[in-house]
């Protein structure tokens, strides 16, 4: 890591001070559903008539123009716009860090209002460019080679703390109102910490804000869900939110999947790939991505391509060979440019597209798997105990 690459981006620095959402007891809106603003308006009084018809217009506001001000939503009668200004808040994850790479990746950390953190990243090209987005505090899955795995799972990310990882990358890249065309966020990809399907309800919740056309408006074709195989969720997922699909792969057999990919031995390749096959909508337009990261001895060898292509047979699959991004202690190294060829040409000359990802961000540890933040668990007594620390400091000090 050069100190040249990583440059804290001024401009954050004040909005870091931002106070949380709702940390005043006020309601925050974000990630609600639109039925769930409608109930939440009549909640706090406002008719019930109307309430449908005003949900709609927040709903303009918040997600088609990026609005956080209801004295701007025009749209709503002043008396109203005062009204829901003291019950309601329109929040956003702060920003405590906020790191550019030297290849223009931007990670930030973003701390939520209790305080835990997880980071999402944007991966600028030319002419559009993706979010990795988190969808869990830590993680449960232990992968050996992700750094994210070396975290415990301190706890879901509600819907509103997912889409406000997409609002908030949004503001910084100032395209609001949502733009139809030319967008640095035209992708989503559930990538960043944890694993989405574990989270499933809120992550649904979440991709279908995203989704909506009325809003942030990107299409279920540019979001891309990424499971290292939670097979029961499979099906679930492509019924409800028919999203791409991308599995973590990474080993074509049980034996070393089972050490690398420890839920494999939950739920092994057969029955993964059975999944993956029975996956709805997919064609030779649409196919499953198969990540593979590249692992030097491990997972490497042209046999190891020869079994991928054999187990691919018959879905509709694309292979996207991942070349291993190290992080402090990690157990691996990288193959070889060599292995990778070979793994790459034996996979492509079978008929798959397998281009190898040019690892982003890699200097401000922002690349596939290298994502991870200090949050821990506290247990009750920790939390009983700093509340009981704050209450001695309170009554030491003199009123
Ligand atoms: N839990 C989900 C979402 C995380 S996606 C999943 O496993 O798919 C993050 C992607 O980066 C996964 O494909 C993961 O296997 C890959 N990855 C993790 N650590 C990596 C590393 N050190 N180098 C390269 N890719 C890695």
């Amino acid at each position: 890591m050069t100190s040249q690459a990583t440059a804290i981006v001024p401009d954050i620095a004040a909005r870091a001070d931002a106070p949380a959402a709702a940390a005043d007891g006020r309601q925050d809106l974000l990630g609600l559903t639109r039925s769930e603003i409608a109930a939440a308006l009549v909640a706090a009084g406002e008719p019930e008539k109307a309430a449908k018809m005003r949900a709609s217009q927040l709903w303009h506001w918040i997600y088609y123009r990026g609005s956080r001000d209801f004295a701007e939503m025009t749209t709503l009668a002043k008396d109203m716009r005062e009204r829901l200004a003291g019950r309601f808040t329109v929040g956003r994850p702060q920003a405590s860090r906020d790191l550019k790479s030297v290849d223009g990746t931007r990670k930030w950390l973003l701390k939520f209002a209790d305080g835990q953190e997880a980071e999402c990243v944007h991966i600028p090209e030319d002419d559009r460019g993706a979010l990795c987005v988190s969808s869990q505090v830590g993680c449960t899955l232990t992968c050996k080679f992700c750094h994210t795995g070396t975290m415990k799972l301190v706890r879901n990310l509600d819907a509103g703390e997912i889409v406000g990882q997409v609002m908030l990358a949004r503001d910084h890249l100032e395209e609001w109102p949502s733009p139809k065309d030319g967008r640095m966020l035209s992708n989503i990809v559930m990538m960043g910490m944890g694993e989405p399907l574990y989270n499933f309800d809120n992550v649904s919740k979440a991709l279908k804000i995203v989704m909506d056309n009325e809003g942030i408006a990107i299409s279920k074709r540019r979001i891309t869900l990424s499971t290292a195989g939670v097979v029961p969720m499979i099906a679930r997922c492509g019924a409800e939110l028919g999203v791409n699909l991308a599995i973590s792969l990474h080993a074509v057999r049980d034996d070393i999947r089972d050490v690398i990919v420890p839920i494999n031995k939950k739920y092994p390749i057969k029955d993964l790939l059975a999944a993956c096959a029975a996956y709805p909508g997919l064609s030779n337009a649409r196919r499953i991505t198969f990540e593979y990261v590249m692992l030097k001895g491990v997972n490497d060898t042209p046999a190891d391509a020869k079994e991928l292509v054999r187990l691919l047979k018959g879905i509709p699959a694309k292979v996207n060979l991942i070349p291993f991004n190290p992080w402090p202690g990690a157990p691996y190294e990288c193959s070889s440019d060599e292995a990778i060829r070979k793994f790459s040409d034996i996979v492509f000359n079978a008929g798959y597209s397998s281009p190898v990802r040019t690892p982003r961000g890699r200097d401000i540890m922002a690349a596939c798997g290298q994502l991870k933040s200090d949050s821990v668990k506290r247990s009750k007594a920790d939390i009983l105990r700093e509340q009981a620390a704050k209450e001695a400091t309170a009554a030491a000090v003199p009123a």
